[in-house]
């Protein structure tokens, strides 16, 4: 609550307000064309977790670094 590290992205995964080392870039087909990009933050924990349920589902399409990510014209930033 008194963080002062507000602008530091923070992982997707459920409950962890671990700073995100990771860009995990996903597309569902049913729901997205195939340029799309959907991105979730992983932590390096975490990094795993999420691209096996992602992976699982055939969704899964990259995982960048934070640092690396550029943000494909068109997709959705991540929250
Ligand atoms: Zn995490």
């Amino acid at each position: 609550m008194t963080s002062p590290e507000t602008e530091t992205p923070t992982c997707s995964a459920k409950g962890c307000r671990d700073a995100a080392v990771w860009v995990l870039a996903w597309n569902n087909p049913t729901l997205h064309t195939p340029e799309r990009r959907k991105t979730w933050l992983a932590c390096e924990e975490h990094r795993e977790h999420l691209s096996q349920f992602l992976g699982v589902r055939g969704f899964l399409k990259d995982v960048v670094k934070l640092g690396e990510w550029v943000q494909p014209e068109g997709s959705e930033r991540a929250r």
